[in-house]
C-alpha cells in the first residue's frame, strides 16, 4: 500500500482488466496437461495450434532418457559460467553437434536465442558501423542492434529494392552487416535468400540469419534455409534458438572458427550468465540425434503446411506469403479477430489472437502453427470452425 510505480503499469492494469471484463482475455492460459496434438486448459483437451513445437518432439521418449541420464550425472544445474566451472562434455559435445548439422566450424550456446542476438550483435558491432535490418525481424534482433550502438537502418519487409537502397547510401560506414529472420514469426513467409547473398556480396556487407522457425522445418533434412535454397555456407553468421522444434531452451550461433572464438572471449552473455543446465543440454544433443532418425516428421509436417495453406485459400482466407509451420489468418479488424479466437476456443481449438502494434494496423489476425504431429482430420475440423466463424462474422 502506498507504493507509486511508473505510469505504464496503471495503463497495463487497465487495459487487461477490460479484456478479462469483456470475456476476451487470452494471455497466459495454464496448459495443464500435454497429449501431442492436444493439449488440456481449463479441464478441456484442445487441439493445439499455438505451439512452435513443429515436429512434435516435446516429451520423445529418447530425449527425455537423455536429459534424465544428464541429471543424475551432472545434476540439475551448472555451478556458474562456462569459463568458471560451468562447461561440461555435453557443452562441448553440443556445440559439435550445431557445428555439423549446420555445416560450420564451430558454433557457440547461450542461455537463449533472445540473449544469443543480444550478445552478437552487440559484441560485434558498434558506433561506427551499420546494422541492416528487415522491418519484421524479431524484437531480440532490434533490443542487440540499439545496444550494440552502430546506426540501426531498416529496410521495407522482404524488399530486396527498399535493401539495395540502403546499401547504397551507407557504403561510408566502417563493417555492415545485413540482419534478418530466415522465417518471419508473425507472417510465416521465407526470406529470398539468393537475391539478399548478391545484395551482400555486391555491395560487400555481412549477412546474419536468425532461423528460429527455420530449424526443423526448411529442407529436407531440416538444416534450415541454406539447404532449403541449396546454398550451403551462403551466410556468414547462423543463429538459433534450441526453445522451438528443438525441445529444450538455449540460444546458438555458429560460423566460422575465428568468429566463433571472438563470442567466446568478450560477448558478456557468454562471460557473465551461466552455463545451460545438463538436462536441458543433453535435450539438445539428442534431438538431433532423433531427428537424423525420424526424418519422416520433417516430411509430415511439411505435407500438413501444404495441405492446411492450400485449402485455407480455397475458402478464400488470406494466409499471406506463408509457406512455413506459422500460418497467418488474417482478419483485418481487432474485434471480429478476438470474436472469431474465441469461437474457435469453445469448440476446443487452441488458437490466439495477434493484434496491432505486435502487427501492422488493419492485419489483427489468428496465427496458427501446424506440426507433424496433425492428422489431415484435425485441420479439417479446424477448417470446418474457420468456415462457419466467416459466416457468423463476416470475415
Ligand atoms: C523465438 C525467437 C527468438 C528468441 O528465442 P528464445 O530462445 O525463445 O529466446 C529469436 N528470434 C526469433 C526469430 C524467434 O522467433
Amino acid at each position: 500500500m502506498g507504493r507509486v510505480y511508473p505510469k505504464a503499469v496503471y495503463e497495463v492494469k487497465e487495459r487487461v482488466d477490460r479484456a478479462i471484463n469483456d470475456n476476451l482475455y487470452f494471455y497466459l492460459q495454464q496448459i495443464d496437461q500435454l497429449e501431442d496434438p492436444f493439449v488440456h486448459v481449463n479441464g478441456k483437451k484442445m487441439l493445439m495450434l499455438a505451439s512452435y513445437s513443429y515436429l512434435s518432439l516435446l516429451q520423445h521418449p529418447e530425449i527425455n532418457k537423455k536429459a534424465k541420464e544428464a541429471i543424475d550425472k551432472f545434476g540439475t544445474g551448472t555451478h556458474g559460467v562456462r569459463i568458471l566451472a560451468g562447461t561440461e562434455p555435453l557443452h562441448n559435445e553440443l556445440e559439435h553437434t550445431i557445428a555439423r548439422f549446420k555445416k560450420r566450424d564451430a558454433s557457440v550456446v547461450f542461455s537463449s536465442g533472445y540473449v544469443a542476438n543480444l550478445t552478437t550483435i552487440s559484441s560485434l558491432f558498434h558506433k561506427g558501423d551499420a546494422v541492416i535490418c528487415d522491418k519484421y525481424d524479431h524484437a531480440s534482433i532490434v533490443d542487440g542492434c540499439l545496444l550494440s550502438g552502430a546506426d540501426f537502418l531498416r529496410f521495407n519487409h522482404n524488399s530486396l529494392i527498399d535493401l539495395e537502397r540502403i546499401l547504397k547510401k551507407s557504403e561510408a560506414y566502417r563493417h555492415r552487416c545485413i540482419i534478418i529472420d530466415s522465417v518471419y514469426s508473425m507472417d510465416g513467409d521465407i526470406a529470398p535468400l539468393p537475391e539478399i547473398v548478391d545484395l551482400a556480396k555486391k555491395y560487400k556487407a555481412m549477412l546474419y540469419v536468425d532461423e528460429a522457425h527455420s530449424m526443423g522445418v526448411l529442407g529436407e533434412n531440416g538444416t534450415g534455409i541454406e539447404e532449403y535454397f541449396n546454398m550451403e555456407g551462403a551466410v556468414d553468421i547462423l543463429m538459433g534458438t534450441m526453445s522451438k522444434v528443438l525441445p529444450a531452451i538455449g540460444g546458438y550461433v555458429a560460423g566460422d572458427k575465428e568468429l566463433i572464438n571472438f563470442l567466446k572471449h568478450p560477448s558478456r552473455a557468454f562471460v557473465f550468465s551461466a552455463a545451460l543446465p545438463p538436462p536441458v543440454t543433453a535435450a539438445a544433443i539428442a534431438f538431433f540425434e532423433v531427428l537424423e532418425k525420424e526424418k519422416w516428421r520433417i516430411k509430415k509436417l511439411n505435407d500438413n503446411i501444404h495441405y492446411f495453406i492450400r485449402r485455407l485459400n480455397e475458402e478464400g482466407f488470406n494466409t499471406l506469403q506463408s509457406q512455413t509451420a506459422i500460418i497467418p489468418l488474417i482478419i483485418g479488424e481487432e474485434e471480429k479477430t478476438m470474436k472469431t479466437t474465441q469461437y474457435l476456443q469453445n469448440k476446443d481449438i487452441f488458437v490466439l489472437p495477434v493484434l496491432p502494434p505486435a502487427v501492422p494496423p488493419n492485419t489483427a489476425r489468428l496465427r496458427m502453427n501446424v506440426s507433424a504431429s496433425m492428422e489431415k482430420e484435425h485441420l479439417d475440423f479446424v477448417i470446418q470452425s474457420l468456415v462457419e466463424a466467416k459466416k457468423i462474422f463476416n470475415i
